[in-house]
């Protein structure tokens, strides 16, 4: 097609690029990057393969090599200051040895939905992450904090009133500019509420280029902040007794350009359709909680008393929330779902919110009332997620359910690494297995 003409003739003729970086995400969300020398992708573009048995959560061992099929929509030029000389990156699709799309490989599964969505009923979703993260001392903060038993912070933190020369706001206009040469639509940046902590915010845009975003963000964010001789930590919990990571993630729906969740008259200026995706979001949140929180350290942050919910529950004000009406108007009406940690996996997530959000189960309006009548929360701990996840019926028709029982295998796993997450320090388990 002609966006693939496009970029394979860009590629030919621009002498300084040398190696093309592929790059996929498995089932736990980790981005899987292989760099393919730029004669070689354009003379086998259609015939790359690699060893999926290493990948945790795709093939078992007697299916091990998989198909990666480029997606050269998704194409991303890596400013050279930052990630070296002479690269791109390109997204790819993950394909079974028979050539069909790989049922773990959630982009390709958003990508298809998303297309279907605009294809049946004119629908297109729009999805914008706030994605918040710290900055820590030195250089792998992560691997080294079984040593240290702590991580060591760069600024003393609040919202707004660093110095523009600071360390975290260096680090944070150096990111910005990565961005904006990548083509995010940036809008703004600021040191968060926490010691070392930061959030950056760009426009909303289609689901998958904004799941792709995510994986992006946090892959420059690490760059940066490594040429610093610094960590940018997107632990949900780093650190106890302060707040922590969040992926605010803001949802809505458009056809023809109008937005479908404004209405002036509508329960805080939400419409009807608008009110029935937040219900069937809710009403399924329990069932779906492992997946927007997939770590034993997620749950840690589901604390109301840091700014991060833990009620299933829509509201206009309250952030202990999961689910925030932000105000808006034509353009910019939406719903923030707060309940996401930023070590999920963005396409797993964008595409359970979407779906549950247009075909989850909807209560009758009695049940709706009583339900916002009671306090109802969130699971608190990683075993009862996995087992209200495992035992769902509609998590099964969401995912299928051989990657129902894949992820939770693979989430069972890591529960058991780190036996009770109790006691005030983060278990260095929480941190070994981000
Ligand atoms: N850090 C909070 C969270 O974990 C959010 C704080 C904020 O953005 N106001 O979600
Ligand atoms: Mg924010
Ligand atoms: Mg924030
Ligand atoms: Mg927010």
């Amino acid at each position: 097609d002609q966006v693939r003409e496009q970029r394979v003739k860009y590629l030919t003729d621009e002498k300084r690029i040398k190696a093309v970086t592929v790059c996929f995400t498995d089932l736990e969300g980790r981005l899987h990057m292989l760099d393919y020398d730029k004669k070689f992708l354009l003379r086998s573009a259609d015939n790359l393969t690699f060893d999926g048995s290493s990948v945790r959560g795709f093939s078992q061992q007697h299916e091990s090599d998989l198909r990666l099929s480029i997606d050269w929509s998704a194409f991303y030029w890596l400013p050279s200051d930052v990630f070296g000389p002479g690269k791109v990156l390109v997204f790819a699709e993950v394909r079974g040895q028979d050539g069909l799309p790989y049922l773990a490989d959630m982009r390709a599964r958003l990508k298809d939905y998303a297309a279907a969505m605009y294809e049946k009923e004119g629908l297109v979703a729009q999805f914008a992450h706030e994605i918040e993260g710290f900055l820590f001392r030195g250089r792998d903060a992560e691997r080294n904090y079984p040593e240290r038993g702590a991580f060591e912070f760069i600024s003393t933190g609040g919202y707004y009133h660093s110095l523009p020369g600071d360390a975290l706001r260096r680090f944070i206009d150096s990111a910005a500019e990565v961005q904006r040469a990548m083509g995010f639509g940036n809008e703004k940046d600021h040191p968060e509420v926490a010691p070392s902590q930061f959030e950056m915010n760009f426009m909303h845009t289609e689901a998958l280029i904004a799941a792709d975003q995510v994986q992006l963000y946090k892959l420059l964010c690490r760059q940066v902040a490594q040429n610093y001789d610094m960590t940018a930590c997107f632990l949900p919990k780093p650190v106890t007794g302060i707040n922590g990571n969040g992926m605010h993630t803001n949802i809505s729906l458009a056809r023809k350009g109008t937005n479908l969740f404004h209405d002036k008259n509508g329960e805080s200026g939400l419409s009807a359709s608008g009110w029935s995706f937040t219900e069937r979001i809710l009403n399924s949140a329990s069932d779906i909680c492992l997946i927007l929180n997939a770590s034993v350290n997620a749950y840690r942050r589901l604390d109301p008393h840091f700014e991060a919910p833990n009620q299933i529950k829509a509201s206009a004000t309250d952030r202990g929330s999961m689910v925030r009406i932000p105000l808006g108007n034509e353009r910019s009406a939406r719903i923030e779902v707060r309940s996401v940690a930023p070590d999920a996996n963005p396409y797993m997530t964008v595409y359970t919110l979407l779906r549950t959000g247009l075909e989850g189960p909807l209560p009758d309006p009695a049940e709706i009332a009583n339900k916002r009548a009671r306090t109802r929360f969130l699971p608190d701990n990683i075993n009862d997620a996995i087992r209200l996840f495992k035992s769902s019926k509609f998590v099964a028709d969401l995912l299928g359910e051989q990657v129902q029982t894949r992820f939770a295998e693979v989430k069972q796993a890591s529960a058991e690494r780190c036996p009770r997450a109790l006691g005030s320090l983060i278990k260095t388990a929480e941190v070994q297995f981000h």
